[in-house]
């Protein structure tokens, strides 16, 4: 090990909505912390254009929010450090060391709250297509859809919140669920129900996306009842399928669920004493912002108290 390693009280690694509020709870716990983000700060949050859930924040957009809590968390003093590409994750019996393009860093206390990314369909063409009309991000792609025809996969509050969002822009948004229920809140499917620029295609998966030089031209689409397959026409195809956990360096350190989630327990501590997991990565009932910058308040106070058990903070800067 070189000795240009950082050292910090606590490492968050990740800076959504979870991160953002461990940090802020365990900056204001006057610790020296550090936020090591792979993009910018916000995670999903930069994905979602209007959020109408987060109590208190009426009208405001997702990044806004991220935004809000980045400048908050900063405040207190808690660094963050974007663009920042993790190589390993080890643990010894003082320290969680972590591997990353920008340096060595290490601390007493981890939390993890690395999130979750969108799951492939794992169609032929998904790959060949992704850029070309294959999406997963009405925000970020939706305006290049205009009056365009759109198929969106998947029954969630993704896929039906995201398919309404996407009429903004399309002329038509087909929604492709492979049952004959949404499992999307109700208050979202009944929005998506009432909009005339939206059909919905029950009982059927998208086996294929079909495409020329251009990109998209149809998706192939298969009754599961009937098992009768058939060509649709249309311009894009947002997937929205669900969510893995980003835990591909935790599999060997900590314990996860069978979904490849962080077991945690209501105080947000792993199996392994000083490691905590908040938001999106650990097994959750509620997959909110709201929830996730709930889990890293707590995560971080209760990081807190296990470094005043350790005795040694390092000196805040
Ligand atoms: P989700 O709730 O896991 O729903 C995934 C949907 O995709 C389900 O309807 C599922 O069908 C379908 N699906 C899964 N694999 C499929 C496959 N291979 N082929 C076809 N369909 C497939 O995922 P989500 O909608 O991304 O939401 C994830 C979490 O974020 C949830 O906790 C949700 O409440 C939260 N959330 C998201 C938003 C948003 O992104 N706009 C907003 C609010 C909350 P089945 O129903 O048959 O299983």
């Amino acid at each position: 090990m070189t000795t240009d390693i950082k050292e910090y009280d606590i490492i968050i690694l990740g800076g959504g909505p979870a991160g953002l509020s461990a940090g802020l709870y365990a900056a204001r716990g006057n610790v020296k912390t550090v936020i090591l983000e792979k993009l910018i700060p916000g995670g999903q949050l930069n994905n979602t254009l209007e959020v109408e859930n987060y109590p208190g924040m009426d009208h405001v957009t997702g990044p806004q929010i991220a935004q809000a809590m980045e400048t908050q968390t900063k405040r207190f003093g808690c660094e963050i450090i974007n663009n920042v590409e993790t190589k390993t994750v080890s643990f010894t019996s003082d320290y969680k060391i972590i591997e990353t393009d920008k340096g060595t860093f290490k601390a007493k206390v981890l939390i993890v709250a690395t999130g979750s990314e969108y799951k492939k369909l794992g169609a032929p063409g998904e790959i060949e297509y992704s850029g070309k009309g294959v999406s997963y991000c009405a925000v970020c792609d939706g305006a290049f859809f205009k009056e365009k025809e759109l198929v969106v996969i998947g029954g969630g509050d993704a896929a039906v919140e995201e398919g309404t969002y996407l009429t903004r822009y399309a002329s038509k948004v087909t929604i492709v669920h492979r049952r004959n229920e949404f499992r999307a809140e109700k208050i979202i499917q009944d929005r998506a129900f009432k909009n005339p620029k939206i059909n919905i295609v029950w009982d059927t998966t998208v086996p294929k996306i079909n495409g020329d030089v251009l990109g998209v031209t149809s998706v192939t689409l298969k009754n599961t009842k009937s098992g009768e397959e058939k060509d649709f026409k249309c311009d894009g195809v947002f997937i929205y399928v669900g969510l893995v956990p980003n835990t591909v360096f935790f599999k060997d350190l900590v314990n996860l669920d069978s979904g490849g989630r962080i077991i945690t327990n209501e105080k947000m501590e792993t199996n392994v004493p000083g490691v905590y997991a908040a938001g999106d990565v650990r097994e959750t009932p509620l997959k909110q912002a709201v929830t996730a910058a709930a889990d890293g308040s707590l995560a971080a106070t209760m990081a807190l108290g296990y470094l005043e058990t350790l005795h040694d903070k390092v000196a805040v800067h």
